[in-house]
């Protein structure tokens, strides 16, 4: 098992526990927000201290303190430099429940997003309703309508940033297309399953498609589960734990009436979550052990194709970058594989980037609710992605995906992003 975000279901961890940080500072230079600000408020060392004197009481939530929990990714790349193994991720999952629960943070933004997490996303019938409309929305003379209104500054400029950071909703999703078992095209290597996901299911159908595509052609059998659920690691990490775990609960049932040697992911967010599910069942004995073996199931494509099945793809003939998304690099620790998966393709160049482990500002719903923050890290991105000379970007989250793509778009870049499921099912044909 990989990261531990236990035991911390939304609770301020113990004493013990928020003083393993040694105040090192060894992670301040991975910090985003601290290389933004250059407050130390802003860092994880800050911000660790802020938790731990309000778990002690000595000091009351504020509205410093609500803004420097938003202000944080959540990217975990604090976690990966940390000598000590402190585990930042749960302590701000943790602080953020506490200023749900308090009058600190926007009345509004809160409502909004415990009911969006709770109502829409943990309903796969209101999302692909909600979906629907937008795509109807998205494919009229609506978008050009309302983009006119905001150059004559009657509706605000907003709009038009927040609408050009929405995926296009799907034609056809992923739960009507994908059918429940898919036989592999040559002799059978492995048994898989597949998780579609909620907004992937929606708005990146594509994706999987190429995914089960992708492993069918490899000679995988791949089951697909119709009643799975979205895997509630935005719940978790917005601090729903209890539909996270709701949802956590309905996925175990739903994949544990099929055999399969190993659950493929291909969003670095789920995967990485349902990796931990282990941990959010540790002290109910009835499920324990069945969280165990679906959280050792679970295996990101890249993680996949290079410690499992090493499999011999094509040359494309491209020069490709790739960006490493906050949940593969720092939550599950995949570095390599994708890297190697590139190194054994003849014929691609495989060009480094700078800072290819630096977020990209995506972050979950942080591009929405922290808009200017989130250009600011995407800047960075930008700009090692353009210094990379590389015609493509490819990347394994649904997320980093839609942000890249809307970076280049910003700055008239000539570049495709790719999820790594599409380059090699493309390698394949
Ligand atoms: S999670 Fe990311 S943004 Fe938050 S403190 Fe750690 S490195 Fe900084
Ligand atoms: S690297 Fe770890 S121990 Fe050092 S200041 Fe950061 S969180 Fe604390």
């Amino acid at each position: 098992m990989i990261n531990v975000n236990n035991n911390l279901l939304g609770v301020l961890p113990s004493d013990d526990i928020l003083s393993q940080c040694i105040h090192c500072g060894m992670c301040l230079s991975v910090c985003p927000t601290y290389e933004l600000t250059k407050l130390e408020r802003s860092s994880p060392r800050g911000r660790i201290k802020m938790i731990k004197s309000i778990a002690r009481g000595e000091m009351p939530i504020s509205e410093v303190f609500a803004d420097e929990m938003s202000f944080c990714l959540d990217c975990q790349a604090c976690e990966t430099a940390c000598p000590a193994g402190v585990k930042y991720g749960s302590m701000v999952e943790a602080a953020r429940v506490e200023v749900d629960n308090s009058e600190y943070g926007s009345f509004l933004k809160k409502k909004l997003k415990r009911y969006v997490l709770k109502h829409i996303l943990a309903s796969k019938r209101n999302l692909k309703i909600i979906s629907r409309l937008l795509y109807y929305y998205q494919n009229s003379f609506l978008p050009n309508f309302v983009k006119k209104l905001c150059e004559l500054k009657i509706l605000p400029q907003r709009i038009i940033e927040l609408e050009s950071l929405s995926p296009k909703v799907s034609k056809k999703f992923s739960d009507s297309t994908i059918p429940e078992i898919i036989e592999p095209q040559k002799e059978r290597t492995y048994n898989t399953a597949f998780h579609y996901g909620c907004l992937m299911n929606v708005m990146f159908a594509d994706i999987n498609k190429d995914t089960v595509e992708l492993l069918s052609k490899t000679g995988c059998r791949v089951v697909t589960p119709g009643d799975q659920q979205c895997c509630g690691s935005l719940h978790a990490h917005n601090g729903d734990f209890e539909t996270a775990k709701k949802l956590a609960k309905e996925n175990l049932k739903t994949f544990g009436r099929h055999n399969y040697d190993y659950l493929i992911s291909n969003s670095a967010g789920c995967g990485a979550f349902m990796k931990e599910y282990y941990y959010l069942f540790e002290d109910e004995p009835e499920l324990k052990e069945a969280a165990q073996s679906f959280s050792e199931s679970v295996k990101d494509l890249s993680e996949f194709y290079s410690n499992i099945f090493p499999y011999e793809f094509k040359a494309s003939n491209e020069t490709v970058t790739y960006h490493d998304a906050c949940h593969l690099i720092h939550s599950q620790k995949i570095y390599s594989q994708p890297r190697k998966i590139f190194n054994s393709i003849s014929g691609i160049k495989f060009k480094e980037m700078d800072e290819s482990t630096w977020c990209c500002g995506s972050a979950g719903i942080y591009n929405i609710v922290r808009y200017e923050d989130s250009m600011k890290i995407l800047e960075r991105k930008m700009k090692n992605i353009e210094k990379s000379e590389a015609e493509k970007v490819i990347t394994s989250n649904p997320g980093c995906i839609a942000q890249i793509e809307y970076g280049c778009r910003k700055n008239n870049l000539n570049i495709t992003v790719e999820h790594l499921a599409t380059f090699l099912n493309r390698s394949l044909k």
